[in-house]
């Protein structure tokens, strides 16, 4: 927030890397007790001798905090922080990354309008799609998303909002955002990205004309797994709105949290910078390996928005997914056998973690559903940790070992896999 005692500008403005920005975005220059780090205001109330002074306060007329729903001097700093990474001007933290998307989604969508997006998204929010905008009289189409064309002809016959995600998880597509904020604008569509999977350090989308950005920050942005939290984005006008929404709806950051987050952001450059360089080593590794059918990755040459991906962003972040030849019986003997890795429901923490789609990004849909949205059950995300490269691949070579071994046993290497069809395509 800005205006906010003690919250100095942040260094948003300053020609320094994202490196530095994580690190100085957002802080404050003196704490009480001359303290170095933020601390975690825990108040539910701020206390005023002067009513009038208090009015003008909750008014918005003076700085101040009133109550820690509206406001917390712990999540402001979070907030000035994303600000830093995003170019933005204003931001507003939630209790979750969900938080975050359905409230921007309730904040500007009313009875009658129309959102186009497209099937690859994270789960939770194709549910807000299929399931909640649709019973408050919101029509939702969701296009292919490799289908630009599509999106534009849709876009074209009247749209409100156009929702992104990219890349997407767990499929790692990529859509071309600013062709699709060109057509957005032809309509007078409001944009809003998910840019979770990218970080600010690989993708900035409000500079590529996106209005509204979302980010799950217990992912990447906090980095280690141990909270949930969720930022939006944006110039003030807009985050005003998306800031009365969560005055109301109540889905308010508690501070500790808000401190976690701050913290693990500090070393989101260093973190992403190495993970992503394994993610690539990682993918090109399971494009020779003959169980895997396919590989989905935005850094390798053969996927299909390549280009598109080495335009828009610094680095192709690190999450990879690939299918396995097998489906869900070799999930269920390969990721067992891997010692350093969690099979788990999260990504974007300092260890490596496995999980297919059914237990962790579509855990809320049918198989159905996953299949109607092209996502295999045979489909593993990897988010990439902070581990030795090398290491992280002699335990997917020792594990794959393994797999060859008992599917050895049970006479069932006749399964043929040309390793030549790798790559080639996204996951289907
Ligand atoms: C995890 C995730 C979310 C949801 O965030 P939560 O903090 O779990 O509510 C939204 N979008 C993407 C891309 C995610 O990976």
């Amino acid at each position: 927030m800005k205006n906010q005692p003690g919250i100095v500008e942040n260094t948003r403005r300053d020609n320094v890397g994202t490196g530095t920005k994580v690190v100085w975005g957002g802080e404050q220059v003196r704490h009480p007790y001359n303290a170095t780090q933020t601390p975690i205001v825990v108040s539910a109330a701020y206390g005023y001798d002067d009513i009038d002074v208090w009015y003008d306060v909750a008014l918005g007329k003076t700085p101040g905090f009133i109550y820690s729903r509206m406001s917390n001097p712990t999540v402001a700093t979070l907030e000035a922080k994303i600000c830093a990474l995003e170019n933005a001007e204003s931001a507003v933290a939630f209790s979750t990354g969900m938080a975050a998307i359905s409230s921007v989604l309730y904040t500007f969508l009313a009875h009658g309008n129309r959102v186009v997006s497209t099937k690859d998204s994270y789960g939770g929010t194709n549910k807000i799609f299929e399931e909640f905008l649709p019973r408050m009289g919101v029509s939702v189409t969701l296009c292919e998303t490799f289908d630009h064309d599509e999106i534009e002809r849709e876009i074209a016959k009247g749209c409100d909002l156009l929702y992104l995600e990219t890349p997407t998880n767990p499929t790692l597509k990529i859509v071309d955002i600013k062709r699709l904020v060109a057509a957005a604008k032809r309509v007078g569509a409001l944009v809003v990205a998910d840019n979770t999977f990218a970080t600010p350090l690989n993708q900035n989308p409000l500079a590529l004309g996106v209005d509204v950005v979302v980010h799950s920050a217990t992912k990447f942005l906090s980095g280690h797994g141990d909270v949930l939290g969720g930022l939006v984005c944006g110039v003030e006008p807009l985050m005003d709105k998306v800031r009365h929404y969560r005055e109301i709806n109540g889905a308010a950051l508690d501070p500790f949290s808000a401190y976690l987050i701050i913290r693990g952001m500090k070393t989101l450059a260093l973190r992403v910078r190495q993970q992503q360089q394994s993610a690539q080593a990682l993918a090109e590794f399971l494009c020779n390996e003959p169980l895997v059918e396919s590989v989905n990755y935005p850094g390798l040459p053969q996927h299909p928005n390549h280009e598109v991906a080495c335009a828009q962003m610094r680095g192709f972040g690190a999450i990879v997914s690939f299918v396995l030849v097998g489906g869900m019986d070799t999930v269920k003997v390969l990721l067992p056998q891997l010692r350093y890795a969690h099979c788990a429901g999260n990504l974007g923490a300092v260890e490596t973690i496995y999980g297919p789609a059914r237990t962790t990004s579509h855990v809320e849909n049918t198989l159905e559903e996953r299949l109607a949205l092209g996502i295999s059950e045979g489909l593993v995300r990897v988010s990439v940790g902070i581990e030795e490269t090398d290491d992280l691949i002699d335990d997917l070579k020792q594990a794959f070992k393994f797999v060859r071994s008992t599917r050895d046993e049970n006479n069932l290497s006749n399964i043929a896999h040309t390793s030549s069809e790798c790559c080639t395509e996204v996951a289907s």
